[in-house]
């Protein structure tokens, strides 16, 4: 089945506000008018907001890269559903490896902002995948049937249907170490498997982004590729020239 591809842009911890406004521009004029592909990017929290005008009436549409699970009350530092949306998200990446590593983000939370963001009407980016010592000790398989399980615990096929899922192998994410197309591909056939066994036939129209050192040199290997339906991308998403060319190359 091919899916329409879809490129993210995660910017992290990069760019002020006029930095932001500057990249979000030459992006709009570089790929503003792309069709074939959805494209987005997700701009760090107070870059949101003016960065969203900026997108206004182009084809790429704006995502955070996290949020919390309440919509309001006292939690210091939280920004919620309700207020991304406000700010001009569409969507929202949830779980990303560098959360699960350094905030917190265990598969019980990420289950309660996957929730969360659905009630808010954004669509998650969920993301999984392997630290290096699970794919060296050859328990990968093991060790994302785990993670599916716990961050999509109890969600509806109504819901697997609202989201995306990201296979991101830490192994892979901000060193150079792309996975081949070859085991990309054999991990995202598997973690399809895991959808088909607990929501059937959903699980066919569910895109599945990779993300790991993706760049415009083996975005086209990898997006031939039958369960790989775009990607998730960091380093290379800061550069117009990288970014434009990851989207030619998945087109
Ligand atoms: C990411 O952070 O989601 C990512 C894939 O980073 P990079 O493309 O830099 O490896």
């Amino acid at each position: 089945m091919k899916r329409k591809p879809f490129i993210a842009g995660n910017w992290k911890l990069n760019k002020t506000i006029p930095e932001a406004c500057d990249l979000a521009g030459e992006l709009v004029e570089s790929l503003g008018r792309t069709e074939g592909a959805d494209l987005l990017i997700c701009p760090p929290y107070p870059a949101l907001a003016p960065v969203a005008e900026i997108l206004r009436g182009s084809n790429i549409a704006l995502g955070a890269q996290d949020l919390f699970w309440e919509e309001s009350g006292a939690w210091t530092g939280a920004v919620s559903g309700p207020m991304l949306k406000a700010a001009g998200c569409r969507y929202v990446i949830i779980g990303h490896s560098e959360r699960r590593q350094h905030f917190g983000d265990t598969g019980p939370v990420v289950n309660r902002k996957i929730n969360a963001a659905l009630a808010s009407g954004l669509t998650p980016i969920v993301c999984v995948g392997e630290p290096l010592e699970k794919r060296e000790q050859n328990v990968t398989k093991e060790f994302l049937r785990k993670q599916v399980d716990e961050s999509f615990c109890g969600l509806a096929a109504s819901a697997i249907a609202a989201l995306l899922v990201a296979y991101e192998p830490i192994w892979a994410i901000g060193t150079g170490r792309t996975a081949t197309p070859e085991t990309a591909e054999e991990t995202q056939q598997f973690i399809r498997g895991l959808f088909a066994e607990r929501y059937g036939d959903e699980a066919e129209s569910l895109r599945i982004l990779y993300g790991g050192s993706v760049k415009p040199g083996n975005a086209g290997e990898l997006a031939a590729r039958e369960d790989i339906d775009g990607f998730l991308v960091g380093g290379a998403s800061l550069k117009v020239a990288d970014f434009a060319g990851i989207v030619q190359a998945a087109l």
